[in-house]
């Protein structure tokens, strides 16, 4: 067979000639909506390509983006690696010595920067040393005086070249993406994509057992692009030719419910608290939803109630999926299987609370402390390792040393069980899991059943000192505006819903619980807060 290096921009090729005219939809920044399709985003895509190749731009230099999800966006990806380069992805919400600390870890040439980002940078320039350039993602009308150094608006940026530029030719073993991890202990963590593993891994989500994407859909990707490689879809959507509609900086329901009827998105993909909000603005409204067929709801544990609202109350099949920065970033995908679709819905969903099943590619085991092997039998929970082709082997420069084991697998750093069929499910992260008695308590367990009662908007479970049994469960809750809840009435609402040993001590109701850059609840900034919280059980046993 021959040898056709996978490199992702074959995959704009691709959607260029066989899908010129479908459209990406954009909501501006600048306020308005934009529309452009395929064969444009290609040929603008090569303009850049042409351009930063002229500006210096070398294979494997770095050039950063700081944006929200539009077409500008992912034309920047595709100009990027087409002059050879690496796209880095930069969260705007990190701490800003974190932002400083990605950027001149990776020696990013150049930023290119949404209007809502600027200040932030212009703060933070002084300290990015290796920064040359700034490209504002807007246009001349549009550009704000701005102290950035040398900075140029993008569409003034594409005016130094046309689009007559073959892309640098590489090998698909060539680094193409650098996202680092939000590294919630110590500094973050480079992965490097490969253009290979992009490919790979775009084309197993393709699969009907996973995205199930094909050219008639759709595509909403809320899951922004700096967060997780934006779960594949910048590369999985162009591969089929699939229309694209980019949120902008809008994701509150109403905004987001807006773009899902007028531009009839057929397929989507968020965290959790993205759908929260939908849910509860179309709750509050009595709204529907016409056109949309399938959601994909990973970054952090989908609640059964959610799964359940979305299927049964707007039609809508839910993907509960699973992954990290470091796996491509999905490695699971909760479609059932053949002979799971014939259970009553009680039963479905208790399935579909799971975090799904591996996708090709993704190879998966549980593992005890010393390393060896757990069984798969839907109740051991053990450390969930992983190995792949677009499993990470190493991080960016090295941090960190060797990380995976002898077999090459890598430690997810999450706690899991997985059953006969397959199915895998996520307990915890290794370092949130209760120990009480010397037993593991799941958290994210109790909070999927608590965060169904209907006064609690946000549940979050962690490990307390407790004086007999190490840790015991307290239950955090931030409560839905105007909604009331007393501690016995949660606890009364979990009776019987989990093991008695599981039961919470105690609940503590928050103004606010602490949510992070990714949409993931902040357990450490809690275990912090929780710290000298005194249960009201540990009391009497510690006079036993
Ligand atoms: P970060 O947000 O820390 O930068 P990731 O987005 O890569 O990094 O986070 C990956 C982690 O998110 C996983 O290891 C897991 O703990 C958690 N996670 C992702 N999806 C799910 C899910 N569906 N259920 C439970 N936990 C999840």
């Amino acid at each position: 067979m021959q040898d056709w290096p996978l490199l992702v921009h074959k995959v704009l090729d691709h959607a260029a000639t066989y899908a010129a005219t479908r459209e990406i939809v954009t909501r501006g920044i600048e306020g308005p909506i934009r529309r452009t399709n395929w064969a444009t985003i290609h040929q603008r895509s090569k303009t850049l390509a042409k351009v930063l190749a002229k500006r210096g731009i070398k294979p494997a230099d770095r050039v950063a983006t700081l944006a929200w999800n539009s077409e500008r966006h992912l034309e920047s990806w595709y100009g990027i690696t087409g002059a050879g380069g690496v796209y880095h992805t930069l969260n705007p919400r990190l701490f800003p010595e974190q932002l400083v600390y990605i950027v001149n870890h990776a020696e990013d040439r150049m930023i290119f920067v949404d209007l809502t980002f600027i200040p932030i940078l212009e703060k933070l320039q002084a300290q990015l040393s290796t920064v040359e350039t700034y490209v504002v993602l807007t246009d001349a009308a549009h550009m704000p005086a701005t102290s950035l150094k040398n900075a140029i608006a993008y569409e003034e940026l594409l005016k130094e070249a046309d689009a007559d530029f073959a892309w640098v030719e590489l090998d698909e073993k060539d680094a193409c993406g650098l996202c680092y991890t939000s590294g919630t202990t110590g500094n973050p963590k480079g992965v490097l994509y490969s253009h290979r593993s992009n490919v790979i891994h775009a084309m197993a989500i393709l699969s009907a057992d996973g995205f199930g994407l094909s050219n008639a859909d759709t595509v909403l990707p809320i899951v922004p692009m700096f967060h997780a490689n934006a779960w594949s879809l910048s590369f999985s959507a162009p591969m089929t030719g699939a229309k694209m509609v980019m949120p902008g900086a809008k994701l509150d329901g109403e905004s987001v419910y807006n773009l899902l009827e007028d531009e009839q998105i057929t397929m989507s993909a968020a965290v959790p608290t993205v759908w929260l909000m939908l849910l509860q603005h179309m709750e509050a409204n009595n709204l529907k939803l016409s056109t949309l067929k399938r959601v994909a709801i990973g970054g952090s544990a989908c609640p059964p109630s959610m799964i359940e609202k979305f299927e049964v109350n707007y039609g809508v099949e839910v993907m509960h999926a699973w992954g990290m920065t470091e796996m491509s970033p999905v490695g699971t995908l909760g479609s059932l299987l053949a002979k799971d679709r014939k259970l009553p819905f009680a039963e479905q969903l208790k399935i579909k609370s799971k975090q799904g099943r591996p996708l090709f590619s993704v190879e998966m085991k549980i593992t005890d402390d010393e390393g060896a092997e757990l069984p798969r039998d839907g109740k051991t929970f053990g450390h969930l390792v992983v190995r792949g082709p677009a499993v990470s082997s190493g991080y960016f420069k090295g941090e960190g040393g060797n990380i995976l084991d002898a077999d090459g697998f890598f430690d997810t750093g999450d706690v899991a069980m997985l059953d006969a069929d397959g199915y895998m499910q996520i307990t915890d992260r290794s370092k949130d899991v209760i120990k009480s008695g010397g037993e593991w308590i799941s958290s994210i367990d109790i909070e999927n059943i608590a965060v169904g009662h209907p006064a609690v908007a946000i549940a979050a479970v962690i490990g307390v000192a407790h004086p007999k049994w190490d840790e015991r469960p307290l239950l955090i809750v931030q409560l839905k505006p105007g909604a009331d809840a007393s501690k016995e009435d949660l606890l009364k609402f979990l009776e019987g819903k989990i093991a008695k040993w599981w039961m919470p001590d105690d609940v503590a109701f928050v103004e606010a619980v602490p949510v992070g850059a990714t949409g993931k609840i902040q357990k450490l900034t809690l275990r912090e807060t929780f710290k000298g919280h005194v249960l009201p059980t540990a009391g009497s046993a510690a006079a036993e």
